[in-house]
């Protein structure tokens, strides 16, 4: 029996596209191996958004170095996308380079690969890799899971890879999630995060053939009986219409927590990163999303430094950070993309500038992070159980997406429970307590 291993980089719809390379080989015989020694095929799912990201593969694929030559070494993802012939050039021990649109095929092509043939397949394919896929069959043992309805971007942010990597927006037919959604309910799943790079730009055919947005395909999904928790994730502000707002406050099983990242505060940066959004705007829209569920927790991302920005653009995205209070989000200082407009702007801000100001914004957006965690102390929460952590607790998320820490006293709770959680104590990345029954 042949060992595949997948080291996946980057963000969840890697995982996914992970998981689904995974259960296609799995069919034909494959099993998956933890150790990359142990494996017969190494495969790489990248990601291009992380600075230096194709440095990093090369370093990873060089660290095979004597083994390479025994092993067959797949390059799939973003940077596959990218870098394309370049990488074989390179790394002359790569057998297969494939895009993201493509790793349906990577089960067809490992028999063909012998160290001779190097192929590489980054055309947009005209036929969906979702048609080709086969069902779900997943490999881990967990109560939730991710499910890809949407790809791809039409909004040409000038610091980002996507439209480049992963194409044109596409969205899949509703008919089609809800079959992969009852596909993963028969496997034990309960909660589904739908994914997307722009999620609630989602446009696919509904039931009778006509255009769908996210709130119509989340009413839809949450008709699933044994469906219990529905998350969806990442978006774009001028994508969050009113239907999926109501929607927040109508769909019981629709979690109160949206990613809604703005980038910047201050309207000439978000004009520079072709947002399309102002301040305003992206204030308005927190506003209606508060007014129709209150307890709503949001988060967001943040680039510092990105060219051209002044103290006074800085002091602006401090300003709407202050009037957001937000629960969570990811900050990053600029660092330029090979290929998008932004790297050749001329006005760099300076390492250090950049490294104060993110280290600035950080702690703030630390302090928002605890005192919304804080909240919740003294209060009980619902808990989905995913896992037995490293110290022996069992841990999984808040409705709110914290992740939630308790002792499992007489052993009464397993993975994929809910657990009624009594908080005790609130830190920034975590809340712990006791399962209520116990106290
Ligand atoms: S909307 Fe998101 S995925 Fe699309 S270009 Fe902008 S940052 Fe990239």
């Amino acid at each position: 029996m042949k060992k595949i291993f997948v080291k996946t980089y980057g963000c969840q719809m890697n995982v996914y596209d992970s998981e689904r390379i995974i259960e296609s080989l799995s069919e034909k015989g494959f099993t998956q191996s933890k150790e990359i020694k142990d494996s017969d095929v190494v495969i790489f799912n990248t990601c291009h958004i992380r600075e230096k990201a194709a440095e990093k593969l090369y370093s990873d694929i060089g660290r095979l170095r004597k083994n390479s030559k025994t092993k067959k070494i797949i390059v799939a993802g973003c940077v596959a996308q990218a870098e394309n012939t370049e990488i074989i050039k390179r790394m002359p021990d790569v057998d297969l380079v494939i895009g993201p649109q493509s790793y349906h095929n990577i089960v067809n092509l490992i028999p063909k690969l012998d160290k001779k043939n190097k192929f590489v397949e980054t055309d947009f394919p005209l036929e969906s890799k979702f048609d080709i896929l086969k069902k779900r069959s997943k490999q881990e043992k967990k109560p939730t899971a991710f499910l890809t309805i949407q790809e791809g971007c039409d909004k040409f942010c000038t610091f980002c890879v996507v439209p480049y990597t992963r194409g044109s927006e596409y969205s899949r037919t509703t008919r089609e999630i809800i079959e992969e959604a009852k596909e993963l309910i028969d496997q034990g799943i309960i909660e589904l995060t739908l994914l997307g790079q722009n999620v609630n730009a989602y446009h696919g055919d509904n039931l009778n053939k006509k255009t769908a947005n996210l709130a119509d395909l989340i009413y839809e999904l949450s008709k699933l009986p044994d469906l219990k928790r529905l998350r969806y994730t990442t978006n774009h502000p001028n994508d969050m219409n009113e239907d999926l707002i109501f929607a927040h406050r109508d769909i019981e099983i629709l979690m109160p927590y949206i990613h809604l990242p703005v980038q910047s505060g201050s309207d000439r940066m978000l004009k520079l990163m072709n947002r399309k959004h102002s301040q305003n705007s992206y204030l308005d829209i927190i506003e209606k999303i508060r007014n129709s569920r209150e307890d709503i927790a949001i988060s967001s991302d943040f680039i510092v430094g990105f060219p051209g920005e002044t103290d006074k653009d800085f002091e602006k995205t401090i300003s709407l950070i202050n009037k957001v209070n937000y629960a969570q989000a990811y900050s990053f200082s600029y660092s330029p993309r090979p290929g998008t407009p932004a790297a050749d702007y001329e006005n760099q801000v300076p390492k250090n500038i950049k490294m104060e100001r993110l280290h600035h914004l950080q702690g703030l957006l630390k302090e928002q992070q605890i005192n919304f965690n804080k909240n919740f102390l003294n209060t009980t929460v619902s808990i989905l159980i995913e896992r037995e952590a490293k110290d022996g607790r069992l841990t999984g998320k808040s409705p709110h997406l914290q992740s939630v820490y308790f002792n499992n006293e007489g052993n009464k709770l397993n993975i994929g429970d809910f657990a009624q959680v009594y908080v005790d104590s609130a830190s920034v990345s975590s809340l712990d307590g006791s399962i209520v029954e116990n106290r």
